[in-house]
């Protein structure tokens, strides 16, 4: 057997949402009636002018894709409020990004910083470039980060920062003095994921003037609904974009993904109407969830809501295999760090789709009721 690096060996998988045909397959169900409430997904589908250009694009797929995206990174500036030269697009999405970011800053004997329960993939991207995490702490209870752990986590060897707003899985919103705090505490790199930002209407683009050390992270496969196409970008300072640049994969963002990025920038009504129906849909799963006793359900700026499942007596993984059964994805959230087997995560769906959530919902838990009661 040939000699396995030591990071890979020790690392532990990414366990990502699951895919309809799979769950299709397992729980024998149709693959198109599935409704996707796991995935933080927008539940509007693309923009039609994506899918119109798309489609008179297909015979484009024998050439390489263009090295020079200047034309997308204007229209990402131009979105942004920044220069183009801060930008920097990925073509595995803002999960690349983080890749990149490794790759260009992580020397052995680096810490990073992250506040779970947070999004798992730093920790999968950073581990294999050989990064050792230090953990710092989001307030669950509160929802809302524990600012003081942040900073006593910080060491000589802190590389990077992650703050995560609003944050996944919990939905709460970091606030711009307690980002400030934090960046003047340290020359390390911090990096605000702000792939949420649009449901809620905040932002920290504007720190980038004032701080060298910020770099923000964002993707289009939230509101801009091209999760498939695998498209991210990063905001940071021009020097270190140019750094960046020299590592990242050359044509990874493929040209339909290019064409499609382009056409969704363009269509301000799709942009407009896809904010709307999510936040509509969260704020309505919300009120719903929270008639029920025997759950907490947690306040969210983002397109889904934390929510804890204890008091029903049933675990994560009980429950969500109960919604399975019934066509519904939600997410078991105990592989999240700093969550145990009670929390599921519920994304927004099209209303229709929530009210069946709630109507399954309620018959899992009426039903549970029965047998505790027995
Ligand atoms: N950051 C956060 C907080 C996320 O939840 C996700 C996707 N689930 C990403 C980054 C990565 O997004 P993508 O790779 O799809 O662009």
């Amino acid at each position: 057997m040939v000699k396995i690096k030591r990071t890979v060996k020790e690392l532990d998988p990414y366990i990502p949402g699951r895919s309809n045909e799979d769950l299709a397959r397992v729980y024998g169900l149709d693959p198109d009636n599935i409704i996707r409430m796991g995935s933080n997904e927008n539940p509007l589908g693309p923009s039609p002018q994506a899918i119109e250009t798309l489609k008179k694009s297909l015979h484009l797929i024998n050439t390489y894709p263009e090295s020079n995206i200047d034309d997308l990174k204007a229209k990402i500036a131009s979105y942004a409020r920044v220069n183009s030269e801060k930008i920097i697009v990925g073509g595995d999405g803002a999960d690349e990004i983080l890749d990149v970011l490794a790759k260009t800053l992580i020397e052995p004997g680096d810490e990073y910083i992250v506040h779970p329960p947070s999004y798992m993939y730093y920790e999968f991207t950073f581990g294999i470039h050989g990064a050792t995490p230090v953990y710092a702490r989001w307030n669950v209870e509160e929802n809302r980060l524990d600012v003081n752990s942040v900073l006593n986590a910080i060491s000589a060897k802190t590389k990077v920062i992650f703050l995560c707003t609003p944050n996944n899985p919990t939905g709460g919103l970091i606030e711009k003095k307690d980002i400030q705090t934090i960046l003047e505490s340290t020359d390390a790199l911090v990096v605000v994921d702000e792939a949420y930002w649009e449901f809620s209407g905040e932002n920290n683009v504007e720190l980038l003037d004032e701080y060298e050390n910020l770099f923000i992270l964002r993707t289009f496969s939230k509101v801009m609904g091209l999760a498939g196409m695998r498209i991210g970008y990063g905001i940071g300072q021009e020097k270190l974009i140019e750094y960046m640049h020299r590592v990242k994969p050359v044509f990874s963002l493929i040209k339909l993904s290019h064409i499609a990025a382009s056409a969704t920038l363009d269509d301000l009504n799709y942009l407009k109407e896809s904010t709307k129906l999510s936040i509509e849909s969260r704020e309505f799963l919300y009120e719903q969830m929270s008639k029920f006793p025997e759950l907490r359900v947690f306040k969210s700026f983002a397109n889904y809501i934390l929510v804890e499942i204890r008091n029903t007596g049933m675990k994560s993984k009980q429950m969500t295999e109960k919604l399975m059964e019934n066509g519904i994805i939600v997410r078991d959230c105990s592989s999240f760090r700093g969550l145990d087997d009670h929390w599921i995560r519920v994304s927004v769906a099209t209303i229709e789709e929530d009210e069946k959530f709630i109507d399954v919902l309620k018959n899992i838990l009426s039903d549970q009721q029965g047998i505790s009661n027995d």
